[in-house]
């Protein structure tokens, strides 16, 4: 009998510790590893025309998205920590090229390639970084992987597209600002913006006179607005785009407080 009451106490004690540790964890900075690639590519420097992202949205997307795992693949083929669509990945190849940040060979130019998941150690600064398919990295011998699942080069280029994103909206939809351009960002982001017109055009088509047999791109863009309109009136969406938000005030104190340790 005793030995059952003090098997039930140390289990009450472990429940209420692991409790403790798992609120505490949660709330003092889950998952900073990635925050010193967020903070920095953020700021979208030698981006011409395009402004920076808020890090605390950035790391939002990251943690509804993909809870922090870079390996994983959306449903739709989004790839890695930032749950990139694959358009996004082609938008930036198309503005970049391929390698401004990665060091390219004539093999891997149409290619974004493989990284060795290891590259960030002091003792790879001599090894190529890329790889035209997945080898055995020749410094430390780990499988290499998909440049796009490595958090930085993800990093990069999702808060790259996430930035293009808001520039296209701001450009296109007239006197658009604030929280419905926060909205529309977060949701074009997320969709991958030639998605959401191929769904306009395939609308217009069906409702519109005339449109039958093909509409002109001006027609799409100018549908652009009403259709976020109307998408983001559904209340998943609407509840989606909420959590992301809501999550970017929680993490964002201890990224401003980062930013501001960088700077001093
Ligand atoms: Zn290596």
């Amino acid at each position: 009998m005793k030995i059952k009451v003090a098997i039930l106490f140390i289990i009450g004690v472990l429940v209420v510790a692991f409790t403790v540790f798992s609120v505490y964890y949660y709330r003092i900075g889950r998952n900073d590893q990635y925050d010193e690639y967020i903070l920095k590519y953020s700021k979208l420097e030698g981006e011409p025309g395009l402004k920076p992202v808020d890090p605390a949205i950035v790391k939002a997307i990251i943690s509804v998205r993909t809870n922090f795992n870079p390996f994983i693949t959306g449903p739709n083929g989004e790839k890695g920590l930032m749950s990139i669509p694959e358009e996004g990945v082609e938008k930036f190849k198309d503005y970049h090229g391929e390698g401004d940040f990665i060091i390219v060979t004539p093999e891997n130019e149409k290619k974004l390639g493989y990284v060795c998941p290891n590259r960030h150690f002091p003792d790879h600064k001599k090894a190529h970084e890329l790889y035209f398919r997945a080898v055995n990295c020749p410094v430390c011998g780990r499988r290499t992987v998909e440049a796009i699942i490595d958090p930085e080069v993800n990093a990069r280029i999702g808060t790259w597209y996430l930035a293009y994103i808001t520039a296209y909206i701001e450009e296109n939809i007239e006197g658009i600002d604030g929280e419905d351009l926060l909205n529309f960002s977060i949701f074009v982001y997320l969709s991958g913006l030639e998605t959401l017109f191929t769904d306009i055009e395939a609308q217009l088509r069906s409702r519109v006179k005339g449109f039958e047999n093909g509409v002109p791109r001006e027609a799409t863009i100018r549908a652009l607005k009403p259709y976020l309109d109307s998408v983001l009136r559904v209340e998943q969406v609407r509840a989606d785009i909420d959590k992301i938000k809501k999550e970017a005030e929680r993490f964002r104190p201890r990224l401003e407080k980062k930013a501001h340790n960088n700077r001093a």
